[in-house]
């Protein structure tokens, strides 16, 4: 089961960090081990002093495919649900400078935070708000029209590289908004109106 996850999908999430828009989506993956279901609390690890959250939609493939093309991406998934791409963002910085990887930044454990997942029918997929409260704060109001690469365009460009297996999942990339997060601190997602992703910060 492959995580994958979108960069720079949001314009006002690209600029607020200084990143010029891309001209293709930007790709990265986490690993299985990364995965933080069920609202667990997420322990801050002791390497980073700047972990930001990134609220996402996510995306669950439903059937294997290669190479989809742009008429038949609907195809590949029926269900979506929220996430937290937990970035250290410190980290991140550095390896960005230097042209290294992302993967300690981005991929270590329990940095995918994930919901449930609820059938995209009952959605105008074009039209999703998501919302990330910090202790009752709002902090990141996200709607979908607003992505640069919308979700048939990441099934295309993801499947020239990678296979999609049934089961994998892509994190669509984050709106404006993101910020760093304190141990005591307690996250909400809210897709829709409907609370789905809850995690405590210890
Ligand atoms: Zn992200």
């Amino acid at each position: 089961m492959k995580i994958f996850c979108i960069g720079r999908n949001y314009a006002e999430h690209a600029a607020e960090l200084n990143n010029p828009l891309p001209q293709n989506p930007i790709v990265f993956m986490k690993p299985p081990t990364a995965l933080l279901l069920d609202n667990k609390p997420f322990y801050h690890p002791t390497f980073s002093k700047e972990i930001h959250f990134e609220l996402e939609v996510v995306l669950k493939i439903k059937k294997n495919g290669k190479q989809v093309l742009p008429e038949f991406a609907d195809d590949y998934y029926d269900e979506i649900g929220l996430g937290i791409d937990f970035t250290a963002r410190d980290l991140q910085d550095e390896l960005k400078q230097k042209g290294h990887p992302w993967e300690i930044a981005k991929s270590f454990d329990h940095s995918a935070v994930l919901s449930p997942f609820f059938p995209l029918k009952n959605f105008d997929k074009n039209n999703i708000p998501f919302v990330l409260k910090v202790n009752g704060q709002v902090r990141q109001d996200g709607n979908t029209k607003n992505m640069i690469f919308p979700f048939n365009d990441l099934i295309c460009y993801v499947s020239k590289y990678f296979t999609l297996q049934k089961g994998d999942l892509i994190y669509t990339g984050t709106p404006a908004g993101v910020g760093k997060i304190e141990i005591g601190d307690h996250l909400e997602g809210f897709l829709g109106d409907q609370k789905i992703l809850e995690c405590r910060i210890k």
